[in-house]
């Protein structure tokens, strides 16, 4: 049953982020379902969240557009009245070696991974600091943590997440808003399948747990940064990694 609680989850139609959309909707939370491209993998979440008696409707825009990322804010709240939660989980890959890195596929990283997640806490503060209450939780990586060869472009959006949530955290603090991360490590989606199984092996090896996550592994974390049992927790990074951090 729906709470009046709302929350804008950004790259909600796969993988992480569609457990975190179920998650919080199991929690009768209504859910935006933001996705760049799958709409129909959106609008089954938007049907799987509904069958959990919440509200919930998929929405299209590309966090690296600032007007997009906008737009994505002030739908939720046409929708819902108010935003509550955002969950900055869109996030993509161009791996290579730096010496190979063009400089558009450093850009393509920067842009979603990092400046979508500014473009939306920045279009949602407002709004959450008028209410005097919000939760921010940011998708940041392992990799952001503890850099990975092949990946500067995704280690250094990700490890700039985690310095802009804790920055964020000390700005919005004093509005009763909380900003943290979930460091997910190696998480079964379609971003890790795509990876060649000389990667998968060693990575494995790299997991004290020696298995993979699940996507609702990660959004269990997400859904207590989220929830009022974590009204007094701000500016943390909690791994989610089978203690691949350790
Ligand atoms: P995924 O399966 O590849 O899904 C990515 C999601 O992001 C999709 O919903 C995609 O939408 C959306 N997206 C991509 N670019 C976007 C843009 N510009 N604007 C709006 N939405 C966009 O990825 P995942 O594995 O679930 O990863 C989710 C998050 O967790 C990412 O931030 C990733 O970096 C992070 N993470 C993942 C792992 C892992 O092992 N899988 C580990 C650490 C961190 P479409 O479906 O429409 O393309």
């Amino acid at each position: 049953m729906s709470t009046n609680t709302s929350a804008l989850i950004t790259g909600g139609s796969r993988g992480i982020g569609r457990a975190i959309c179920l998650a919080l909707a199991a929690q009768g939370i209504n859910v935006a379902i933001n996705y760049a491209g799958s709409a129909s993998a959106a609008q089954a979440v938007a049907e799987e969240c509904r069958a959990l008696g919440v509200e919930a409707f998929a929405i299209q825009g590309n966090v690296a557009i600032e007007s997009e990322a906008q737009a994505l804010v002030e739908e939720t709240i046409a929708k819902f009245g108010r935003i509550d939660i955002l969950v900055n989980n869109a996030g993509i890959t161009r791996d290579n070696l730096m010496m190979r890195m063009t400089e558009a596929d450093f850009d393509a990283v920067l842009d979603t991974n990092l400046k979508g997640a500014f473009h939306c806490m920045k279009a949602a503060c407002r709004p959450m600091m008028k209410q005097r209450s919000g939760r921010i939780v940011n998708i940041s990586s392992i990799v952001g943590v503890r850099g990975n060869a092949g990946q500067a472009n995704y280690a250094a959006s990700k490890a700039g997440l985690i310095g802009m949530s804790k920055s964020m955290a000390k700005e919005l603090a004093s509005r009763g808003i909380t900003v943290n991360c979930v460091a997910p490590g190696f998480i079964e989606t379609d971003m890790t399948d795509v990876l060649p199984e000389a990667v998968k092996e060693k990575l494995l090896n790299e997991i004290p747990m020696a298995h993979l996550g699940r996507p609702e592994d990660v959004a269990a974390a997400v859904a207590f940064f989220a929830s009022p049992a974590a009204a007094y927790v701000t500016g943390q990074v909690l791994c989610v990694d089978g203690g691949m951090a350790v």
